[in-house]
């Protein structure tokens, strides 16, 4: 480290909803800026008119708040073209910009020729060569010309914080074009412009992107900015090992959301995938931050699980306290929730959404699960309910003259109750549970 403030940003382009996979790029940049002190930048990639809405841009911040993410800076491309239209005058004074007339039929024809040799696809810079007088002849015929960016025939390299060591030769990559026709920028240079104007020190995405890094190492160089560090990271891919698919479905963060999962749960599977170390579900934000280590990231695509995921929500909501989770309570219409009751169930629920049901077990009305042949049982069992008040020892009081006047034991003897009582085979001690749901309710379920 150069002793620079670290700044890193998180660049969605707002033409869709957020799905698991920006979260993931979101939350590997916030960790490793609060990690190091250091500075988020969140940027909109809105240079596409035509599919970016401001529905979307605002569908992803709420989404970036819910996963707990915040910055210290926010920009939109939309808002910057003099900027971008700036360096494209530096580029051109420079003779680093040339301008191209091709089609892109004529481009698509090139492409499949050289392919059809066996030759990689790299464009054959013949716009280079044209003279003065064939460009005006171009420009004659009406065309407006597209502008590309002349790479310099040297090797690029660098230190990649995902990859470790990244070299490309030079011949291998097209002149990219950095202008269109119609003289608004792409991404390429877009981005360079603005990491580079913003003193963005570290730019942390996912690996599709190693190739426009070898063209943006270039451009930032011949724009005069400090070339930040790179760190491209693995991609997940399904629990099929597959490609996690473009289309947002389950993976979309507000379907994940929806479905009841904890934004920290989220936060800390993400953190942890692709590394050596299982979150334990303990952890919050800023210990996440406080742990982070982008080198300790392996090199393969790690899996996304939906199931794991699931598993840790669960651990997550064990070592919630209630304080923590009142607000939560009351969001899913438990308003009334205390500190008994959460302390009774959250060891049993998987999802905040779960406590609604114990709540009616405990405090209104539920079906009981009663099977024919338990019915005598039940009917003994009620008449035996001890007398009020009830605690903790109350159960064992109750199920212990049960066992004696029946001579029923186990499963035989526990699980007829937890049914009629609770209406499901699995759940939170009854011992626990009794004193919650009260002398009058428990016999009323105990008889059907
Ligand atoms: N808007 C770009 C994307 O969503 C940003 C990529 C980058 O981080 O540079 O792919």
């Amino acid at each position: 480290m150069t002793g620079k403030t670290v700044r890193v940003r998180f660049a969605p382009s707002p033409t869709g909803s957020l799905h698991v996979g920006n979260a993931r790029t979101a939350l590997i940049n916030w960790l490793y800026a609060r990690h190091h002190g250091g500075e988020m930048l969140l940027r909109m990639d809105d240079t596409d008119a035509e599919r970016s809405t401001k529905e979307f841009e605002l569908g992803i911040i709420e989404d970036l708040k819910w996963f707990g993410l915040d910055w210290d800076d926010f920009a939109r491309q939309s808002t910057r073209q003099e900027r971008y239209d700036a360096a494209t005058e530096r580029l051109k004074a420079s003779g680093r910009l040339y301008p191209c007339y091709e089609t892109q039929e004529e481009l698509d024809l090139k492409r499949k020729i050289l392919l059809g040799q066996g030759k990689p696809p790299v464009y054959d810079r013949a716009a280079l060569d044209l003279s003065a007088d064939e460009q005006a002849a171009f420009v004659q015929q009406g065309r407006t010309p597209h502008w590309r960016f002349r790479l310099l025939d040297e090797p690029v390299e660098w230190d990649d914080l995902g990859r470790g060591h990244v070299h490309f030769e030079p011949g291998h990559l097209s002149d990219p074009v950095l202008v269109r026709e119609d003289g608004r920028p792409l991404y390429t240079l877009s981005s360079v412009v603005d990491d580079g104007e913003m003193f963005i020190t570290h730019v942390m995405r996912g690996e599709d992107h190693v190739v426009n890094t070898a063209v943006q190492v270039q451009l930032f160089q011949a724009l005069g900015y400090d070339v930040p560090a790179f760190a491209h990271m693995p991609l997940m891919v399904g629990a099929d090992g597959k490609a996690l698919s473009k289309r947002i479905g389950s993976l979309g963060l507000a379907e994940i959301r929806a479905e009841g999962t904890e934004a920290v749960a989220l936060a800390a599977y993400l953190a942890h995938l692709g590394t050596a170390i299982a979150p334990d579900g303990s952890e919050g934000m800023a210990d996440l931050a406080r742990n982070f280590d982008i080198s300790g990231f392996g090199r393969a695509g790690p899996r996304y699980d939906p199931a794991e995921l699931d598993t840790l929500n669960a651990k997550v909501i064990h070592h919630m306290s209630f304080d923590t989770v009142k607000g939560r309570l009351a969001e899913a219409g438990l308003t009334e929730a205390d500190e008994a009751f959460w302390t009774v169930i959250h060891g049993n629920i998987a999802r905040i959404s779960d406590a609604t049901y114990w709540w009616e077990v405990c405090n209104g009305k539920i079906d009981p699960a009663i099977e024919d042949e338990d019915r005598d049982f039940l009917a003994q069992a009620a008449e035996a309910l001890p007398d009020t008040p009830y605690d903790e020892t109350t159960w064992k009081t109750w199920t212990g003259a049960l066992k004696d006047s029946t001579g029923r034991k186990g499963k035989q003897l526990f699980l007829p109750l937890r049914r009629a009582l609770t209406g499901r085979d699995n759940g939170p001690e009854l011992r626990d549970l009794l004193p919650l749901i009260g002398k009058e309710r428990a016999e009323t379920r105990l008889r059907g």
